[in-house]
């Protein structure tokens, strides 16, 4: 049966990829949704498809990295539905790959703040009405990147380490309210965000080395990240808070 019914979700980076999927996965289990991205077409295209399914949807352009523009989101899902049962913070960026010696300040600010403070954000201003109403739960995107380290992606390792931490912080300051904090680490999946990798590989006959790095020697897709997601955002997952979830085909196991 649906496992989101009569529940509201907050989700960022909902245009595309993990998000997306999201959206729609929610959608077909009873959620009222609040979807929210920089990407404005895609994002109303998302939206739609959620509606379609009998979904309650409402969606705004919003830089999760604004305190303003966040703040606005989050008044919007409550004037909308008057409660917040979930926020997925799913938005994030790699910004660019360098060695570090080339790591520019300006790549370290803008992926720390999309992928670390807009969570930190999202939670300041959705918590406080979970706290509120006796429940709720935050899933964050992570990463494996932010359990295992890659030559070239600093920042962005460095942002998903830093968001499995501050899950896990939120999940002590919120535990004894009911609020659940979890995070769920994608392994390789194929994105708008790992558009470019998966077009590299398959222009040059080495789609076999996109699943490589896991055991289950192949990538993943979106929809079962989505999952993952549902589960720690459901009830099912009641008496789980503060962990992260790997779901990389053994990426990490080994
Ligand atoms: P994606 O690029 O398809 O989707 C990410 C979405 O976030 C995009 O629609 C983008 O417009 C949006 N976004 C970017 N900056 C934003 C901002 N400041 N405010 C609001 N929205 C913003 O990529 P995806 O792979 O679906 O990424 C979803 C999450 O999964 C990200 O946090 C990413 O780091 C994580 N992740 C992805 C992979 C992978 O292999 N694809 C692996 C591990 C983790």
């Amino acid at each position: 049966g649906p496992r989101l019914q009569g529940k509201t979700a907050i989700i960022t980076g909902a245009a595309s990829g993990i998000g997306a999927a999201t959206a729609t996965l929610f959608a077909e289990h009873g959620a009222s949704l609040v979807l929210a991205d920089v990407v404005e077409e895609a994002l109303a295209a998302v939206a739609a498809k959620a509606e379609e399914k009998g979904a309650k949807v409402v969606y705004k352009t919003t830089d999760v990295s604004d305190e303003e523009q966040v703040k606005a989101l989050v008044d919007l899902a409550l004037e909308t539905y008057g409660q917040i049962d979930v926020l997925c913070n799913n938005a994030g960026i790699t910004g660019d790959f360098t060695d570090m010696n080339s790591e520019d300040q300006e790549n370290w600010k803008k992926v720390l703040a999309v992928n670390l403070i807009g969570p930190v954000l999202l939670t300041k201003y959705a918590a406080p009405h979970m706290k509120e109403k006796g429940c709720g739960s935050i899933v964050n995107t992570a990463s494996v990147a932010g359990i295992r380290a890659g030559a070239g992606s600093n920042a962005y390792s460095a942002s998903k380490a830093a968001l499995i931490n501050f899950t896990k912080t939120a999940a002590c300051d919120l535990g004894s309210f009911n609020v659940r904090v979890n995070a769920v680490c994608p392994g390789l999946i194929e994105t708008g965000m790992t558009k470019m990798v998966f077009d590299y590989a398959r222009d040059t006959g080495k789609e076999a080395k996109l699943g490589s790095r896991c055991e289950m020697k192949r990538y993943g897709l979106p929809h079962e990240i989505a999952f993952a997601i549902l589960f720690l955002a459901s009830d099912e997952s009641s008496y789980v808070t503060g962990q992260h979830l790997a779901v990389d085909g053994g990426n990490t196991a080994s």
